[in-house]
């Protein structure tokens, strides 16, 4: 999979992406990762890509014209499905991010994730070029970078051969519709407390069948929305109905 990010701050990439499993993701050639500086496609004297808003206001508003340019120039590139191609604003008006867009992104071959800046970005590159948008939260950050980290983190762990066997994504919270069950490691006892007997007892099936029951617990306690799309037998169902 190749990931172009547009950002007025590449720098602020390189530690993330040369770190932990997305540097070995890179290094493995399991993801090829492009961050474009949009400033380099701004062409006057001094590399303007911010503006005054129209009708007046605090603030600038990224330009479309370097935008447009290095969205067509990543487009050149491509020879076939270019159409295809999900060119992603980073915005906190968009579609709320979540494992599933992560499980949707990461089918693609390549997509582009634009950083806006400042107040935003001209409304036009909404209108006219972005395929989606996407929100990490209902909350305001001053740029799109952490939000395109944040989404390439998800995505990229999702390929094949990125994670090894051993940190396998199947139990991570919301790939089963549930929150993980709680997780333990050594020592069985640390200051009085101890690890649930049955994760000692090498029962690989009651291990199973606990670590389910927590995971079920677990999100009736702290995300009971998720219960409603979760895939629960009837049996799990009449757990969770006389636990309400
Ligand atoms: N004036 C804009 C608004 O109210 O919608 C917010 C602009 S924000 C200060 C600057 C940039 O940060 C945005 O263009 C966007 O790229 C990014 N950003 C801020 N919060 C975000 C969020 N929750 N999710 C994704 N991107 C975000």
């Amino acid at each position: 999979m190749q990931i172009d990010i547009l950002t007025l701050f590449p720098q602020m990439f390189q530690s993330p992406f040369s770190t932990g499993i997305l540097k070995r993701a890179i290094d493995q050639k399991l993801v090829g990762i492009n961050i474009q500086n949009i400033r380099d496609c701004a062409h006057d004297k001094h590399h303007t890509v911010d503006d005054y808003a129209y009708g007046g206001g605090a603030g600038m508003v990224l330009k479309p014209e370097p935008i447009f340019e290095a969205v067509e120039s990543i487009k050149l590139d491509i020879k076939e499905g270019v159409n295809m191609l999900p060119i992603i604003l980073l915005t906190p008006q968009g579609r709320p991010f979540s494992q599933q867009i992560a499980h949707e992104l990461s089918r693609y071959r390549q997509v582009i994730l634009i950083c806006g800046r400042y107040e935003g970005v001209d409304e036009r590159v909404r209108e006219h070029l972005v395929t989606d948008e996407i929100s990490i939260g209902d909350y305001v950050l001053s740029g799109g970078e952490l939000a395109a980290m944040v989404v390439a983190e998800a995505v990229v762990r999702l390929l094949p051969g990125v994670l090894g066997s051993e940190d396998s994504p199947l139990d991570d919270s919301y790939a089963t519709g549930l929150l993980e069950y709680p997780q333990y490691t050594r020592p069985a006892v640390y200051k009085g407390w101890s690890v649930p007997q049955v994760l000692l007892s090498g029962n690989h099936a009651q291990i199973a069948n606990w670590r389910r029951e927590q995971a079920i617990l677990r999100t009736l306690e702290r995300r009971p929305d998720l219960l409603d799309k979760a895939n629960l037998s009837l049996e799990e169902k009449r757990l969770v109905n006389g636990l309400k």
